[in-house]
């Protein structure tokens, strides 16, 4: 099947986003469904053209507010696979709260979030991904905000799939957006993506092969969290509860942990999203989280089963906080 639209795809040239693209375009067939059974929402922004470049249903919609519009869709049409794809700009300024909420109530939608520490479409300002001192159009003598690290947010907010991959690392990707697809609940993929004309080169020494075996650290479940050209280094424990980096010569090898994306505590995860930095000097990829809970989307949809099969006494009963009721 074809997954790819008509549409002329109009991104700058060089754009992550058309690796992402051409990514996801590959892996949807993998997947078995419908291309009418699959819809990808938008909000505003460079990344948010997307929809337009898939055959599938697709909807550009509101700045911000993407995770809304899909949540009201996965509630609604348990049939679609739903996707949200947005920006830095789009899903952690104006769309903020949209994403923490859709995120806490684990509504099944897989949200694409393409971080380029930049806003592209409206040329050049710093965005919440955007890095302390960083010179932009909007922050010429340098931005003086704290960064949003988004796995660590998401993890805050309960998420229950975290992942992050490369857009240059096809395979990784793939993988992480397999999993994704097939996890029941709010999935939150983060892609490091290269904006060439405002912010080239961010994520750079992440593929360039010697730095990227010094800085990525692989998530593998059921692995030892190691890395380095020849694995000399490894993430353990430390003594406030969280983890660090070390040498696995100085600390040795039974002390560094295992992974394991379905512990149920979010420190866990939350632990190996500090060890990444701004600077990306340590950058683990890969699935953080994979844990199961229930979803909105199916709660919602059983507590309207319940009112409709009711009695009218019973819903009486239920609208003036009385839970005795009955059902034929
Ligand atoms: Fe891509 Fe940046 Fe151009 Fe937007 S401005 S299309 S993110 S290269």
């Amino acid at each position: 099947k074809d997954f790819k639209s008509d549409q002329e795809v109009r991104w700058c040239p060089g754009c992550g986003d058309y690796v992402v693209l051409n990514t996801v375009q590959s892996f949807l067939p993998t997947l078995g469904l419908k291309r009418e059974n699959i819809v990808f929402v938008s909000g505003i922004g460079c990344s948010s053209r997307f929809p337009y470049y898939l055959n599938t249903y697709g909807m550009h919609s509101i700045h911000g507010r993407a995770p809304a519009i899909a949540t009201g869709l996965a509630t609604t049409r348990p049939d679609l696979s739903v996707w949200v794809v947005t920006g830095d700009g789009d899903a952690l300024s104006i769309g903020g709260n949209h994403l923490i909420h859709a995120l806490r109530r684990n509504v099944n939608i897989k949200i694409l979030l393409f971080n380029n520490r930049i806003y592209g479409l409206t040329k050049g300002q710093y965005s919440p991904t955007s890095g302390q001192g960083m010179v932009t159009k909007s922050t010429p003598m340098g931005s003086v905000d704290t960064p949003f690290n988004p796995i660590s947010l998401a993890l805050g907010a309960e998420a229950t799939f975290v992942g992050r991959a490369l857009d240059s690392d096809k395979k990784g990707l793939t993988e992480v957006l397999t999993a994704a697809a097939r996890h029941r609940g709010s999935a939150l993929v983060e892609i490091y993506q290269n904006c060439p004309i405002f912010n080239d080169g961010a994520f750079d020494v992440l593929k360039d092969k010697d730095e990227a075996a010094q800085r990525i650290i692989p998530l593998r479940a059921g692995e030892p969290v190691r890395f380095g050209s020849e694995g000399e280094f490894g993430v353990v424990p430390n003594r406030w509860g969280g983890f660090e980096v070390a040498k696995v010569a100085e600390v040795g090898e039974s002390e560094l942990i295992v992974h394991d994306p379905t512990i149920t505590d979010t420190a866990y995860a939350f632990g190996l999203s500090r060890i990444g930095d701004q600077n990306l000097n340590h950058t683990p990829t890969g699935i953080f989280r994979q844990v199961s809970r229930p979803t909105y989307d199916d709660d919602a949809r059983a507590q309207v089963e319940q009112a409709r099969s009711a009695k009218p006494a019973d819903l009486q009963a239920l609208l003036t906080g009385k839970d005795t009721w009955t059902v034929d």
